[in-house]
């Protein structure tokens, strides 16, 4: 080996040695249901909500297959945000095909809908056999390589602000409020989750709806600003209140919609009004949206017309807030440097 060779094998295992580990998100595509896998830098894992059931067991392959790529061999927790059919998926299918060691959920049953008792029972069985813990306001997941705080769980939410927050949110005065339908009860149950990394914060409320994020949210911000927003219900316009969405300061929003549920154009709008918005980011092209609501073709996994191709978006995040975004689809990434 010529002098040159060694030197080049040096700067780059000096350059691999420096390089640090990151935080990373998979925003699996579930055709418009939940499914957000997270690895710390320290690769502890959560995996939050696990799409539909059905479909041949559609959705827990999407995960196994998303778990081995970030090189997982188990999911260190499981949170089940809340009870409804694209969220819940098909737990006892999930943990038959890949080990999970720890359920988080917001606790019993207590709301009504199709099929929903069943589902719970045939849940709750696998309860008896993985560690089981319910979702408490402000309590902190014990992980290492990033912090996991719980925000919401069970219609309750943090009753003090995160440390910085608490500011007096402008945006209240200014917004209209809209009354929460009865027959979505279990959607403001969920589980939110704020996900911190250093300075990178990503906040996820799963399917918090309008009249909870004026709740949460008013008259003072309890969460401060934060890098990502995973948009709230699939981008529906029963959710994503600008109180919420726009009182973030996200760079960069992550949704998770199918080609035909979420992604409103009231949702967008609100998103690309938000200060200091950079980028959305979606699963699928919207049908509901024109091109003039849906972002361009390289921030979109699922394009128009495709299905079941299974395309995710990664984000990679470092402990000095800086991160990239990239399109599974086609490799196009994006870098957003620290602020
Ligand atoms: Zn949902």
């Amino acid at each position: 080996m010529g002098i040159g060779r060694i030197f080049l094998a040096l700067a780059a295992s000096l350059s691999l040695g420096a390089a640090e580990k990151t935080m990373d998100v998979y925003d699996i595509d579930v055709e418009g249901g939940k499914c957000v896998l997270v690895v710390s830098a320290a690769g502890e894992s959560v995996l939050y909500d696990l799409g539909w059931p059905g479909y041949n067991g559609r959705d827990a392959d999407r995960i196994v297959t998303a778990a081995k790529a970030a090189g997982l061999t188990k999911i260190d927790y499981l949170v089940v945000s809340h009870y409804d059919l694209d969220h819940m998926g098909d737990v006892p299918l999930l943990v038959s095909k890949f080990p999970v060691k720890h359920i988080v959920d917001h606790g019993p049953l207590t709301t009504k809908g199709k099929g929903v008792d069943e589902r719970y029972a045939k849940y709750a069985e696998v309860l008896k056999t993985v560690k089981h813990t319910t979702a408490l306001p402000g309590h902190k997941a014990p992980l290492k390589g990033m912090a996991m705080t719980v925000i919401t769980s069970a219609g309750a939410w943090i009753d003090k602000p995160l440390a910085g927050a608490g500011q007096p949110n402008p945006l209240c005065a200014t917004t209209q409020n809209k009354p929460n339908r009865a027959d979505d009860a279990e959607d403001n149950m969920s589980i939110g989750l704020l996900f911190s990394y250093g300075k990178f914060r990503m906040l996820d409320l799963a399917d918090f709806e309008w009249d909870y994020d004026h709740k949460l949210m008013c008259p003072n911000n309890p969460i401060g600003k934060v890098d990502v927003y995973q948009v709230s219900i699939h981008g529906q316009d029963k959710g994503v209140s600008p109180v919420l969405a726009q009182a973030l300061g996200a760079r960069v929003a992550l949704m998770g919609n199918g080609p035909k549920k979420g992604g409103a154009p009231a949702s967008w709008e609100t998103l690309k009004a938000a200060p200091g918005m950079e980028d959305i980011w979606q699963i699928h092209y919207s049908l509901n949206g024109d091109k003039a609501h849906n972002p361009p073709e390289n921030f979109i996994a699922n394009l128009e017309g495709v299905s079941d191709q299974a395309h995710w978006i990664k984000l990679s995040a470092k402990s000095d807030g800086s991160f990239t975004v990239t399109n599974s689809r086609n490799g196009f990434t994006k870098a957003y440097p620290k602020p």
